[in-house]
C-alpha cells in the first residue's frame, strides 16, 4: 500500500512530501537515507564511524529497554577451574542468556576461613558489579547509582569492611537534596 501527500515524516517529523518507503511515511530526505542503509549497509556501515565518530549502535539497543529486568530462574553457564598464584583453587562461573555472559560467580576453598572475611565481600562486590555490568552491556539493563550501591550494600560481610566504606561514602551522593555538607 502506499500513501502519499503533504503531512509529517514518521521518521524526522518534517512538514513534506511524504511517500511509503521501507514501512515509514517518510519524506524526500529520510527515503534517500532509507535507501542507502537498505542498498549500501557496507557504506553506511565504513562512513558512521569515520563521520560520527562513534560506533553504529548494535541492533539490541534498539530493543525496548525493560525497567527492571527478570532473569530467567535457571540461567545456562559454564564453570572454569583455575588456580592462583598462592595455588588456591577457584571455580569461576559464568551464567549466560542466549550465549552472552549475563552474571559471575566466583568461589574458592578460603570461603570457609573466618579470618579472611573482608577478602570475600571485595571479591563479592567484584563479581557483583562485573554481573551488573554484563547486564547492562548485554541486556539492556539500566544501570543506575542506585544498583550499584545496592550491590555494594549486600557485598559487605562487616561493618567497615570495605564494600561497606564505599557505600558510605557513595551513599551520600543519592540523598544530598536539602542537605548541606557537613
Ligand atoms: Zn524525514
Amino acid at each position: 500500500m502506499t500513501t502519499s501527500g503533504t503531512t509529517c515524516c514518521e521518521i524526522c517529523g518534517a512538514e513534506k512530501k511524504i511517500a511509503k518507503s521501507g514501512g515509514y511515511n517518510a519524506c524526500p530526505t529520510c527515503r534517500v537515507i532509507i535507501s542507502n542503509i537498505k542498498n549500501h549497509p557496507q557504506t553506511i556501515k565504513k562512513l558512521w564511524p569515520e563521520l560520527q565518530d562513534e560506533p553504529i549502535l548494535p541492533k539490541r539497543d534498539l530493543k525496548k529497554i525493560q525497567e527492571e529486568l527478570e532473569l530467567p530462574e535457571v540461567l545456562d553457564g559454564k564453570r572454569y577451574m583455575t588456580v592462583d598464584r598462592e595455588n588456591n583453587k577457584w571455580y569461576l562461573s559464568v551464567s549466560e542468556v542466549d550465549g552472552q555472559p549475563v552474571e559471575v560467580f566466583a568461589s574458592t576453598a578460603f570461603d570457609r576461613d573466618h579470618e579472611l572475611q573482608s577478602r570475600i565481600s571485595n571479591l563479592t562486590t567484584i563479581t557483583r558489579l562485573i554481573s551488573l555490568m554484563l547486564r547492562h552491556i548485554f541486556l539492556n539493563e539500566p544501570l543506575t547509582l542506585q544498583k550499584c550501591l545496592k550491590q555494594i550494600k549486600r557485598s559487605s560481610r562487616q561493618r567497615n569492611d570495605l564494600p561497606d566504606m564505599l557505600y558510605g561514602v557513595l551513599n551520600r551522593y543519592t540523598d544530598m537534596q536539602g542537605k548541606t555538607k557537613k
